[in-house]
């Protein structure tokens, strides 16, 4: 997996939020403010302009930059932790690459399976340390952690990209619907208290659109 790879994953990570905009945020009018679509959606286009104005020719710097400008273009909450978890994925690639990274014929770095989970899991804890959620708080670490954890599995077992995939995806999706019946104990949602028992987290339904993008650039 190349930089061509990781800029072709934001691409259709943009279009799919794109498309489920309004969907996101109708999932944040019933248990927080009604933003969430338009907050990622404004970040995600601004990613677009910025990833065709810099063409970022590594895997860690696309993953950086996608970041950097979520975190500069979203406000509220899921702009910092989104954009911590794509600068944690960047840096978790670039080092990646300084230690054991082949090179490809064009001197391109290459990201394998188990690098791209390791990134995975640094986002994961990225994430935590700013938001300070667990597992089981209602928030897109519901569906960020399960999907890090079966991409794992999946590179240790050996198994091909577009399947680890599609085992991230499912793990990511059972995540968001494991959030419906859970009483929100961090951000905005947790000021319901138990009213905001019986929706859909909006964070995770995000996040789960990111490992949608993930498998069908995978082919
Ligand atoms: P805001 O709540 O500021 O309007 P958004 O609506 O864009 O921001 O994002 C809300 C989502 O952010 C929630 O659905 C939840 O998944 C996520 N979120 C909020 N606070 C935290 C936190 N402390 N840790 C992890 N995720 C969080
Ligand atoms: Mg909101
Ligand atoms: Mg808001």
């Amino acid at each position: 997996m190349n930089s061509q790879f990781f800029t072709a994953w934001i691409e259709e990570t943009a279009r799919t939020i794109a498309a489920h905009r309004d969907h996101l945020t109708r999932l944040d009018a019933a248990i927080g403010d009604a933003d969430h679509g338009t907050n990622l959606d404004r970040g995600f286009t601004a990613v677009r302009e910025a990833l065709s104005a810099a063409s970022p020719d590594t895997p860690g710097e696309v993953l950086t930059l996608t970041g950097t400008t979520l975190i500069r273009k979203v406000g509220g909450a899921s702009g910092p932790l989104y954009g911590t978890a794509f600068r944690r994925m960047g840096a978790t690639l670039t080092t990646a690459a300084g230690e054991a990274v082949r090179s490809a014929p064009d001197g391109e770095t290459a990201v394998t399976l188990t690098e791209l989970a390791a990134a995975f899991e640094a986002a994961v804890a990225g994430v935590r340390e700013l938001g300070g959620a667990s597992e089981g708080d209602k928030t897109m670490v519901d569906a960020l952690a399960p999907a890090a954890r079966a991409l794992a599995g999946a590179a240790r077992d050996g198994r091909e990209p577009g399947e680890a995939f599609d085992a991230a995806l499912a793990a990511a999706r059972e995540g968001v619907r494991a959030t419906v019946p859970l009483q929100a104990r961090k951000g905005r949602a947790s000021y319901l208290g138990e009213r905001g028992i019986g929706h859909e987290d909006p964070g995770a339904a995000s996040t789960a659109l990111l490992f949608t993008a993930l498998r069908a650039v995978a082919g």
